[in-house]
């Protein structure tokens, strides 16, 4: 198989092209627009100026939030919102998505985290028929499922942000996530903010949104207005760093075994489904966006991935059989 001579990825991945040099459209893009990627200083510059562009908001609406966060449990939540208290002198509302596939690792952390932050918190679960639907749909179709949660923990922060007056809110996908597929500055962070969920489900789904916003299955809510700002977008901080950062300030506690995600039990069949549908694990694309960065060389993501194929090319009979009882209508 052809690899990009710089980040890796294989010619199977999403959307790739390569150049007559050998190298993938996304390091050609990176590499365009490499200096203000990597300009940390003015990064944060710009996210400092739309928390205090939210407070003013917030303010003059008489919002009792600054900003909303979802709230996994996971570290990328939990360090985002313990920057944005303490560094930025925001009002965080924490917003838990409880779709029925938390871990006690997960609910532990949650709780530690509340302990320590002080920040106040509101979990919300929604139909779980409707949402068993959404799951199994989304399997058949696409051989997936983590969109679906993505959406619903998008349409009820959008919906809840919009009851509440609160202008903003912060989500931790980190800058792996936000770069795996980026080819241009269309709906990216930092190029491009948005102010309502379809262009937020742009930046996530690249044009499936459009798809269902033209067969009218979606309620995009579009009389709500909110930024949606992405952290890691506007800082650079390594996994290492953060975990590192929390166990110091708040205690808290790495997770054990298994490559990432440990707030969701379902990781495992999340993984397995890439490998089988898409020939490769979940993330291909955002390693090699730290191969490009230079966070990491391109033995070493091999190496990740390739500990990825091993772990999730087969799972367990129980993990299968648990997910498909909660995911069954
Ligand atoms: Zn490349």
């Amino acid at each position: 198989m052809k690899h990009c001579k710089i980040c890796g990825l294989g010619e199977d991945y999403t959307n790739i092209r390569f150049n007559d040099d050998g190298v993938c459209n996304y390091c050609e893009f990176y590499e365009a627009h490499k200096d203000m990627l990597e300009d940390t200083e003015q990064l944060e510059q710009a996210f400092r100026q739309k928390m205090e562009h939210a407070k003013a908001k917030a303010r003059a609406a008489g919002a009792d939030y600054d900003c909303l966060v979802g709230f996994s449990g996971g570290k990328d939540s939990t360090y985002i919102i313990y920057q944005l208290k303490e560094t930025y002198g925001m009002r965080v509302l924490a917003f838990t998505f409880d779709n029925g596939f938390s871990t006690e690792y997960g609910r532990n952390n949650i709780e530690n985290a509340l302990a320590k932050l002080h920040v106040d918190h509101i979990s919300f679960s929604m139909d779980d028929q409707k949402l068993r639907k959404q799951y199994s749909a989304c399997v058949k179709l696409l051989h997936n499922f983590c969109s679906v949660c993505f959406h619903y923990m998008h349409y009820y922060s959008y919906r809840f942000a919009g009851q509440h007056k609160i202008p903003l809110i912060v989500n931790g996908r980190t800058s792996g996530q936000i770069l795996q597929c980026a080819d241009s500055t269309r709906g990216i962070e930092p190029f491009e903010s948005c102010n309502h969920l379809k262009e937020f489900e742009y930046q996530m789904f690249h044009g499936l949104e459009e798809r269902s916003d033209r067969a009218g299955r979606m309620d995009y809510l579009k009389d709500i207005e909110a930024e949606a700002v992405s952290y890691f977008a506007y800082h650079d901080v390594s996994e290492e760093e953060t975990m590192r950062f929390l166990e110091e300030k708040i205690g808290w506690v790495r997770p054990q075994g298994v490559s990432g995600h440990a707030d969701c039990f379902a990781h495992a069949m999340a993984e397995h489904m890439s490998i089988e549908k898409r020939g490769f694990p979940v993330r291909t694309g955002e390693l090699a966006v730290l191969v490009r960065r230079g966070k990491l060389t391109q033995e070493e993501a091999a190496a990740m991935l390739q500990q990825d194929f091993e772990n999730f090319r087969e799972v367990p009979q129980e993990t299968k059989d648990r997910f498909y009882q909660r995911i069954s209508i």
